[in-house]
């Protein structure tokens, strides 16, 4: 069962009706009780399933969510709050998380749009309801010390740093603009986990909707080579793990470091990825701006005739917290959570010996390419700091 009898306050409705992720929305639905089922099956949701699906393709195509959905705009509170179940339960039922994770980032910018024009009161009730205790002063709001850190870390833009926020008595006083934007986080935080859902459920949506899911799939972008390069396909299977986990990361909607994000684009190009596969790689950063990533990838593919920056060696990596040899315990496939004894041979110096290594050739000492040392640690996707500003080595 979704939703439950009792009436709710209207004032109560309305903000259910704007934030159908907050705990109680359910309530929404008055005297009506839906299950899972019903929601999946009954004529009667019709409307809340094509919304929901519009929810779920729209945040593929646009992960910042700024496309203005009419239909949902239009719909009465409990259609929308069960349109965005809808969503979420298909997201939770798909064949991968990145789909999720990817809607979590869209749909949070959608709120964070209307978070930043509401009332003080609003913004102080809806942390509330997140389990965040935002407290208002003269136009000012405070946040536990612990809070902040929990939202800000994720946040690349510069006037996040802790250094630079006014913090007393174990609290951070806010503007409304930095509220809005740390509970923007928190609604990432709390949409990109997946909804529990029984076996039998995840059958039957995946069989009702094979085809959005093919869709989502289809229009999440897959790694493609860049032509003319020589004699080969790109091999994301043949990724070295501190790769992979910076995929992962960034698919997550969660921070990467400047050095991960540039030893990723710096790696993708000299492994053959196209640029559009490398902004892709990007989309799901948290301070994701096209523009800006575009300019960044270019400036690193372009680097040296297109040969692009080389990729840092293992130990610059690991001295940036970046090398993943040891496994990460969190990664949602085997494979990323256990260690890689490749990673633990003593002539491996390099992500690309990794990589061709695991093409079936073999690894040499020394084998990384003259010139496969960091000049920059600069990477894609910031709003605040252009990279021609941070190409400074960092070794
Ligand atoms: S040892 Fe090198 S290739 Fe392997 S995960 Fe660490 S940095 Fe990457």
């Amino acid at each position: 069962m979704i939703a439950r009898r009792g009436a709710v306050p209207i004032e109560e409705r309305s903000l259910f009706a704007e934030y159908p992720f907050l705990a109680g929305a359910g309530a929404l639905l008055g005297d009506e009780t839906v299950s899972v089922r019903q929601l999946i099956l009954d004529p009667a949701y019709d409307r809340a399933r094509a919304i929901g699906r519009a929810r779920v393709l729209a945040a593929v195509d646009d992960p910042r969510g700024s496309r203005d959905l009419t239909e949902l705009t239009e719909a009465s509170g409990d259609v929308r709050f069960l349109s965005f179940l809808y969503a979420r339960l298909l997201l939770s039922s798909g064949p991968t998380p990145a789909a999720l994770r990817r809607w979590a980032v869209a749909e949070a910018k959608r709120f964070h749009a209307r978070l930043t024009n509401v009332p003080v009161d609003e913004l102080v009730e809806v942390a509330r309801r997140l389990g965040y205790s935002l407290d208002p002063h003269d136009g000012t709001v405070d946040l536990p010390l612990v809070q902040y850190l929990a939202l800000a870390v994720p946040i690349r833009e510069g006037e996040f740093r802790l250094a630079q926020q006014a913090v007393g008595h174990g609290r951070v006083t806010l503007g409304r603009v930095r509220a809005a934007r740390l509970l923007q986080e928190a609604v990432r935080l709390e949409l990109a986990t997946p909804t529990p859902v029984v076996a039998d459920v995840v059958r039957l949506v995946r069989e009702r909707e094979a085809e959005l899911l093919d869709e989502v799939a289809r229009r999440t972008p897959v790694p493609v080579a860049r032509s003319g390069v020589p004699g080969q396909a790109l091999h994301p299977e043949w990724f070295p793990p501190c790769v992979r986990k910076m995929q992962r990361t960034l698919e997550a909607g969660e921070n990467l470091s400047h050095a991960g994000r540039f030893a990723l684009a710096a790696f993708l190009h000299r492994v053959g990825a196209d640029f559009e596969t490398i902004v892709d790689a990007y989309r799901g950063a948290p301070d994701f701006d096209e523009s800006i990533t575009r300019y960044q990838v270019e400036h690193i593919t372009q680097h040296d005739g297109g040969r692009g920056y080389a990729v840092p060696e293992c130990d610059t990596l690991r001295s940036h917290g970046l090398c993943a040899r040891d496994g990460d315990p969190g990664a949602p496939r085997e494979v990323d959570r256990l260690r890689d004894d490749r990673c633990f041979d003593p002539k491996l110096r390099h992500p690309l010996q990794y990589y061709r290594w695991k093409g079936g050739r073999e690894v040499e000492r020394g084998e990384a390419e003259p010139g496969d040392r960091a000049t920059s640690t600069a990477g894609p996707s910031t709003r605040d700091e252009p990279a021609r500003s941070r190409s400074t080595g960092s070794r």
